[in-house]
């Protein structure tokens, strides 16, 4: 039987897969590549410090492929906030719809990086990049100008859906290409990857459009000034938030350097349709009734230094609610921010405001497909295999059973977690070796924290600290006082309580053995400290997980006199 001459192609899940955020795949050739997005991760234990996640790069180093180009499907942070950070490990030219450029610019500013290589590409006008033909296919979602994309490999045909949903209303009229993806169906798609996010939600998502009645509704009975919070990429959102207020003679006021920024994008790209004179500045605010005013508010999610929060707390250094004033948030709460959105909800209520969220009133509709739209999605490209992406376990778990209810053989589903890889040829698909995947946390000056980093603060946070002052002897290297022992966050007091005079008898007991080392001269002063460092963690550790179940961060400070 004759070998396949078909080059395989292989797909690495990078990031995306198991996790909502951090989305980053490959598509790897005879050592040419697509990357597909490049997103970061908003990490949900505030106990870290700040910071956001962006993916650990370290597969593009092991796998020894060249980047020929980076593909970015839509604007969001979870598909280009880590731009920066890979661009900075590989040099290749980024393509993107125009929207998705001029957010791309300004994330790449913001992260300080300069020179990248943007090219601007469009729906159904096919790019090559190496051995891959990339032809752009237009979906609806929630920013602009999002892109599904149709890669021609050596090994058939795949469709990546990016983040969609199936808008038949959508605002800016430009519909998601069902004829195109029913042509490529009908050519043959040899692996179909769909986005999970909403796999668990029945029926259809409903159209964005579909907001308008229900803004204009509560713009119409608000006496005060009308407030809205969305993502600032959100375009559709602000453009319809923004014409509801027109119709009732109220002038909008985007509120914070994000929101001024993307409206004024918006304005001039053509996707805010309005007057420009409609937006002004806070400012000018100052000098129009409130009921002739909207605001446009970033921190939906309840970001601490976000206007929504400053204003919750009455530290927003223009605007200040008042009653009468409606604060809508319309936004969906992602999984983790609960509770800091209900404190800012029930903050705004105190300062006054009637608040408008979505278990109150429908203002929020998800950019994402429920799971008619999934199935439409695998009928119209009848994919030969099929790899759920964008979700948690659970949603890729019910991606699989939906596409296989859709008609795709269970045999060839394969739930990818980041890591893994799968591997075609003309013939079929198999799932490959694993790769170095994961991610690292940066912090707010751009510079990244070490997982060891990382693990201290989580320890701090959950267990406090007890820190073991000693002094030694400059010349032999021996205890000459101590230890005396000092805690932060593990039991009540300092240093006196009962639980740290027994932890500090125990210490002495156990450094007490230490001494015979000391008296053989063989051994270097160096080394006695380690011992003594090493025996602090140990008779500690062991005293704090006994009697209370806790592993504090034992710091041993030694003092040479
Ligand atoms: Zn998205």
């Amino acid at each position: 039987m004759a070998a396949s001459t078909t080059p395989p192609v292989r797909i690495l899940a990078l990031g995306g897969l198991g996790e909502i955020g951090l989305n980053l795949m490959a598509v790897e050739c005879g050592g040419h590549a697509v990357v597909i997005d490049c997103g970061l991760m908003f990490p949900e234990e505030p106990a870290l410090g700040g910071g956001v996640y962006v993916p650990d790069f370290a597969a593009l180093d092991t796998e020894r492929f060249s980047i020929d180009a980076i593909v970015l499907t839509h604007a969001h942070e979870d598909h280009i906030g880590a731009l920066p950070h890979l661009l900075r490990r590989a040099t290749a030219p980024v393509y993107g719809s125009a929207v998705t450029l001029a957010f791309t610019r300004r994330r790449l500013r913001e992260g300080a990086f300069e020179g990248a290589d943007l090219r601007a590409i469009s729906p159904r006008t096919p790019f090559t990049v190496g051995p891959f033909t990339v032809e752009p296919l237009r979906v609806t979602h929630s920013t602009p100008d999002s892109l599904a994309l149709a890669i021609r490999t050596p090994a058939g045909l795949i469709v990546h859906s990016g983040d969609f949903k199936i808008d038949e209303n959508p605002v800016d009229g430009e519909r998601f290409d069902r004829e195109r993806f029913a042509a490529l169906g009908a050519e043959g798609v040899a692996l179909l990857l769909s986005d999970s996010t909403n796999v668990e939600r029945p029926g259809r998502s409903g159209s964005e459009s579909s907001l308008k009645p229900i803004l204009r509704d509560l713009v119409s009975r608000t006496r005060g000034r009308f407030f809205v919070t969305a993502f600032s990429s959100h375009l559709h959102r602000i453009r319809q938030a923004a014409e509801v207020s027109r119709e009732f003679g109220r002038r909008v006021v985007p509120l914070g350097r994000r929101m001024a920024e993307s409206v004024r994008l918006g304005l001039e790209m053509g996707l805010l349709p309005l007057p420009a004179g409609i937006f002004i500045e806070p400012t000018e605010a100052e000098f129009l009734e409130p009921h002739r005013l909207t605001y446009l508010a970033s921190g939906s999610q309840g970001e601490p230094l976000s206007a929504l929060s400053r204003l919750a707390v009455d530290t927003h250094p223009r605007v200040r609610i008042e009653s009468g004033d409606v604060v809508v948030l319309s936004s969906r709460s992602i999984p983790g921010n609960e509770r800091t959105i209900n404190t800012v909800v029930n903050r705004l209520f105190k300062q006054g405001a009637e608040v408008v969220y979505d278990a109150i009133a429908p203002v929020h509709v998800s950019g994402h497909a429920s799971r008619d739209e999934l199935a439409e999605m695998v009928a119209l490209t009848r994919p030969r295999n099929f790899i759920p992406i964008h979700g948690e376990y659970r949603h890729l778990t019910h991606h699989v059973a939906l596409a296989v209810e859709s008609g795709v053989a269970e045999r060839d589903c394969f739930l990818l977690e980041d890591g893994e890889t799968l591997v075609m040829n003309g013939a079929g698909a198999r799932r490959g070796g694993a790769v170095p995947s994961g991610r690292r946390m940066i912090d707010e000056a751009g510079e990244e924290s070490s997982p060891a980093l990382l693990g201290e603060r989580r320890a701090l946070a959950r267990d406090g600290t007890v820190m073991a002052v000693i002094v030694v002897s400059a010349k032999t290297g021996a205890i000459v006082g101590g230890p005396e022992l000092v805690s932060r966050g593990l039991v009540n007091g300092d240093g006196t309580s009962e639980h740290m005079r027994r932890a500090r008898a125990e210490l002495e007991a156990r450094l007490s053995q230490v001494g015979s080392l000391r008296a053989g001269d063989s051994r270097l002063k160096g080394e006695i400290h380690d011992e003594i460092k090493d025996e602090v963690v140990r008779a500690l550790r062991r005293y704090f997980i006994d009697e209370l179940g806790k592993r504090p961060l034992v710091i041993t400070h030694l003092t040479e006199v």
